[in-house]
């Protein structure tokens, strides 16, 4: 029996050594210390042994026991601390490596500025309402007061899809359409694009943008408009802003007028953008005519309103010093990264 025990440690030294994962160590210990494995057999043949031979061979058999569960523990801790060690040399990241950088989109310049605008002219009561930018001659010409072979159609070279049919030239298509769905009082203002078949050139272009406000209520008048613009422009601005009005004509509102603000580069002494004059101008305004209150089924003897209307391209170009207007459309990083 003894012999038996030293012959079986001797086998699983042997086969220890020549082991190469903690995978083989565990398949080892299950060989030779499970159920079906020598040792067990070594136990069961104690039955056989006499019973004075019995304590000390079943102490022996004990001890083999223990110092083969001990070295396959040592073995196992061994092999799994190496394994770990390789795998993390594997899967190591250089983190020297430079990182891969991400561009993030941004809005456009102009959507910016047309988002300001809605922002600071939300805050002073106006909603925003959105006009369709093809539209029939009616709501872009013949309701706002310009009768087919009017003068003033010619003002603004529009593209016509059929006879009757047109992508809008202003945005102030959308006035009659308010008015003929809601009963004053109305505060709007109608942001979008607009089209006009235009040579393209540094100063104009065939798409641009537009925002339109209106203002139809009892007793609105011409001072209404006019402290209007001034807090309008004011707050655009960031600082007070001088305004002027001179008299000017469109079809849809009488009186009409352009409004002017002092010249935000030279203060109003004269410089090149101004053309030496100390003022911009930045839009068109004016009391709405009493025709259009009419078409739009308003009674112009009860109520009164006023419009006005700029382009967010030439406000753009004025407030961040901009010489051409097509940089807008041409999508050149360059100078889209710039806001
Ligand atoms: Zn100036």
């Amino acid at each position: 029996m003894e012999e038996k025990i030293l012959s079986l440690k001797h086998a699983f030294q042997q086969e220890l050594s020549s082991l190469h994962s903690s995978q083989d160590v565990e398949n080892l210990k299950v060989k030779y210390l499970g159920k079906k494995g020598p040792v067990q057999d070594l136990m069961v043949s104690l039955r056989s042994c006499t019973p004075e031979e019995r304590p000390l061979l079943g102490k022996q058999i004990n001890d083999l026991k223990n110092e083969l569960s001990e070295l396959c523990d040592q073995a196992f801790s061994g092999f799994l601390q190496a394994e770990l060690s390789s795998r993390m040399e594997q899967e190591k990241i250089d983190v020297t490596l430079p990182g891969r950088r991400h561009f993030f989109g941004r809005k456009h310049p102009i959507i910016r500025l047309r988002d300001e605008v809605i922002a600071i002219l939300s805050s002073m009561g106006f909603s925003v309402q959105y006009g369709p930018d093809m539209d029939s001659d009616y709501y872009n010409y013949e309701g706002l007061n310009f009768p087919a072979d009017h003068p003033a159609r010619d003002m603004q070279d529009t593209f016509y899809i059929t006879n009757n049919l047109l992508l809008r030239s202003h945005t102030s298509n959308t006035q009659l359409r308010v008015m003929e769905s809601h009963q004053p009082p109305i505060r709007i203002i109608a942001p979008g694009t607009v089209y006009r078949n235009e040579t393209i050139s540094a100063r104009s272009h065939v798409f641009f943008h537009q925002v339109e406000g209106l203002y139809v209520d009892k007793n609105v008048s011409f001072a209404d408009l006019l402290s209007t613009m001034d807090e309008f422009w004011s707050k655009l601005f960031k600082t007070h802003v001088k305004t002027r009005f001179r008299p000017s004509y469109f079809p849809f509102v009488e009186p009409g007028m352009e409004v002017d603000i002092q010249c935000s580069s030279c203060q109003g002494s004269g410089c090149r953008l101004c053309k030496h004059t100390g003022w911009l101008e930045v839009a068109g305004a004016g009391m709405v005519h009493p025709e259009v209150l009419k078409n739009g089924g308003i009674d112009p003897e009860v109520y009164s309103g006023f419009a006005w209307g700029m382009g967010l391209e030439r406000l753009a170009m004025l407030l961040y010093g901009i010489k051409d207007i097509r940089l807008f459309t041409e999508n050149d990083l360059r100078f889209l990264e710039q806001f």
